[in-house]
């Protein structure tokens, strides 16, 4: 099996896929099976209760301790994402796409791109 089951994490639980029965892919995040039932949840206990209250945001509720809780949980997001791009990117760059057309579908210059995501290798 290739490592990739080993890199991909659900964003939202960071558990590995290989801890998780099922894991779905979005544009550079994943969510786990027991996420979209925790989701599943909370849309039928806000269903029962028909509340209309928006729930975000949310910082007034919370502590200072609990936003710096959360914040590496975004940063590690953040690296996953990054990540997802980068392989995307390499995959791209494997099938001799130009640094120009990634750049231009990522809305910067051909110098950018390659800046960012040449192989360090
Ligand atoms: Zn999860």
């Amino acid at each position: 099996m290739p490592d990739w089951k080993d890199k991909i994490r659900c964003s939202f639980c960071h558990k590995k896929s290989t801890d998780v029965e099922k894991i779905i892919a979005g544009p550079g995040v994943h969510i786990c099976d027991q996420c979209v039932e925790l989701c599943n949840a909370i849309l039928e206990e806000e269903r029962l209760a028909s509340s209309t209250e928006p729930r975000l945001p949310m910082w007034e509720s919370m502590t200072e301790e609990q936003i710096l809780d959360h914040l590496p949980k975004i940063a590690a997001v953040q690296a996953q994402v990054d990540d997802n791009l980068r392989d995307w990117v390499g995959h791209l760059r494997g099938r001799d796409v130009s640094w120009e057309r990634i750049g231009a579908s990522l809305g910067m210059t051909r110098q950018s791109a390659w800046e960012r995501f040449r192989s360090e290798t």
